[in-house]
């Protein structure tokens, strides 16, 4: 049986980068869930739809044709043609992706998608990565992790990523769009059977390293 390790948290939490190390000693699969809602918001916005206009926004869903690979180790995003792998991170993508992400159609959509990618995985295991994949996505998994950092230490880091950027904007931004989404899917509590790791006082090590141990314990 595949080994699901279901990991949620807020925006600069660290998940990205801790799932991906953890998947990677691990010698599992890795799927970064924001990814397809960042590749959806790339697309609507290409089509020139008003990503607040919900039907619209759901309607763009038959065409989307969207394709990530599962290797921890290096992975592209694809729509249709266009690789979006760095595409999906600019800010007026992330600017929109909280209220796409909240549309009905588009959650049930790619939970179906997410699930398929799940099941098509020829690793022993994958960390799969998100908001809601401990309890809409993989809420039976046998591992549920919420990764969670003090709001300041969350904006610190991620300010340290986005260099050329004002730390007030960064926490600024931050703040909204955790706002927006846990409006839709409650990623700040740990869901009944989900292990909290709070990484306010660790390093990166540390934070896989406890990753890990919750994985093995
Ligand atoms: O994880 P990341 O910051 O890349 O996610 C981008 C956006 O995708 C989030 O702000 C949220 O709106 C949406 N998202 C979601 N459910 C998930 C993962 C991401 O709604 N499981």
């Amino acid at each position: 049986d595949l080994v699901v390790v279901a990991v949620d948290g807020p925006a600069g939490s660290g998940k990205s980068s801790v799932s991906k190390a953890a998947a990677r000693r691990l010698g599992f699969a890795y799927l970064d869930t924001g990814a397809a809602y960042r590749a959806l918001a790339w697309f609507a916005l290409q089509r020139r739809v008003d990503p607040t206009d919900a039907r619209a926004v759901a309607d763009t869903l038959p065409d989307f044709d969207y394709r990530i690979g599962t290797d921890p180790d290096g992975y592209h995003v694809m729509v249709g043609e266009h690789d979006v792998t760095d595409a999906i991170r600019d800010p007026d993508v992330t600017a929109v992706v909280s209220a796409i992400a909240r549309v009905p159609e588009v959650r049930v959509r790619l939970t179906e998608l997410f699930r398929a990618i799940m099941a098509g995985t020829s690793r022993e295991g994958i960390v799969v990565e998100g908001r809601d994949i401990t309890t809409v996505v993989a809420p039976d998994a046998p591992v549920r992790i919420l990764l969670t950092a003090d709001e300041h230490v969350r904006m610190a880091r991620r300010s340290a990523e986005l260099t050329g950027h004002s730390a007030a904007t960064v926490g600024e931004q931050l703040r909204n769009r955790d706002r927006a989404d846990s409006r839709v899917v409650d990623f700040m509590n740990a869901a009944e059977g989900v292990t909290t790791v709070d990484s306010t006082d660790l390093d990166f090590d540390q934070t896989v390293d406890a990753v890990i141990a919750v994985v093995q314990r």
